[in-house]
């Protein structure tokens, strides 16, 4: 006799499951935000600038049966980055899930950047995972659970291509970050994991000059870039208690990556 299981019993995450995407207006987070509230989180969708996109985010979850909030929050801003997790601890008083997908690039040759430019992508992809993981272990620390996912990339790991020091080093440190976070929250019942993408189709890799995203594209061994929601189902794997025997994991998702 085959056992049919209710829907509730078949999502990763149990009613009342809270969970923060930074980033979740726009491409990979996005994606994320979608994921995990299909999978029975409530999630606040972090964004800076675009709000529109942001609520759009949170009506689709709302149209799909879930449920979500959007919060403005500049991940560099201490101030902004604590008062977005006061609003989740007065509204939901837990916090399971943190995804920190908030990220830029500032592409420039090495010779001609200036120490602004170096900067500018290691505060809103490394300070901002500081900030928001600090946050969050706050609150996990309290409930003795939760699981970080951070998101770094393939350049993180074999250097990207020219004109990237500067974001290939906020994602290396990402990396580092995450395994001695790792170390850290495991006693206290939290798992931190990172994921890697390599080239997914977003408006971060719409910015690439055409020429250099077709060549890199021809070069993936799959034939093809990344779609964000398949970033997105690893995130969601990676936040349950499906890995719950990871932590400290760096999980590639790159196309089987460059020929
Ligand atoms: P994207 O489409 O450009 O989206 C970037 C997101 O980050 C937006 O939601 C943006 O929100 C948010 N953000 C930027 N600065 C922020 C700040 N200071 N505070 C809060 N939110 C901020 O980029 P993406 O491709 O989805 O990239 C998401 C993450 O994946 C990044 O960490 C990126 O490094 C990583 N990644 C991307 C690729 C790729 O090929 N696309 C590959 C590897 C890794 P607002 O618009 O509201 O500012």
């Amino acid at each position: 006799m085959r056992i049919v299981k209710p829907l509730e019993t078949m999502m990763l995450f149990a009613e009342g499951s809270v969970a923060l995407v930074t980033g979740g207006s726009r491409g990979i987070g996005r994606a994320v935000a979608l994921d995990l509230a299909r999978e029975g989180a409530h999630v606040v969708v972090n964004y800076a600038r675009s709000e529109a996109d942001a609520e759009e985010v949170v009506a689709l979850i709302g149209k799909e049966g879930g449920s979500a909030t959007a919060v403005r929050a500049d991940v560099t801003d201490e101030a902004e980055v604590r008062r977005m997790f006061q609003g989740v601890r007065a509204d939901h008083g837990r916090l399971d899930v943190l995804v920190t997908s908030a990220g830029i690039t500032l592409d420039r040759y090495l010779v001609a950047m200036s120490l602004a430019q170096f900067r500018e992508p290691i505060d809103t992809n490394v300070t901002g995972t500081f900030l928001t993981c600090r946050e969050a272990l706050r609150i996990m620390q309290h409930q003795r659970r939760g699981a970080i996912v951070t998101v770094s990339s393939t350049s993180g790991l074999d250097g990207g291509f020219p004109g990237q020091t500067n974001y290939v080093a906020s994602k290396g440190a990402i990396i580092a970050f995450t395994q001695a976070l790792s170390n850290e929250a495991a006693p206290h019942g939290i798992r931190a994991n990172v994921v890697a993408p390599g080239f997914v189709s977003t408006d971060m890799t719409r910015k690439v000059p055409a020429k250099i995203r077709k060549d890199y594209e021809t070069r993936i061994r799959l034939g093809r870039m990344g779609r964000p929601e398949e970033i997105a189902t690893i995130v969601s794997f990676l936040a349950s208690d499906k890995a719950s025997y990871m932590s400290g994991a760096v999980v590639v998702a790159h196309g089987g990556g460059l020929g």
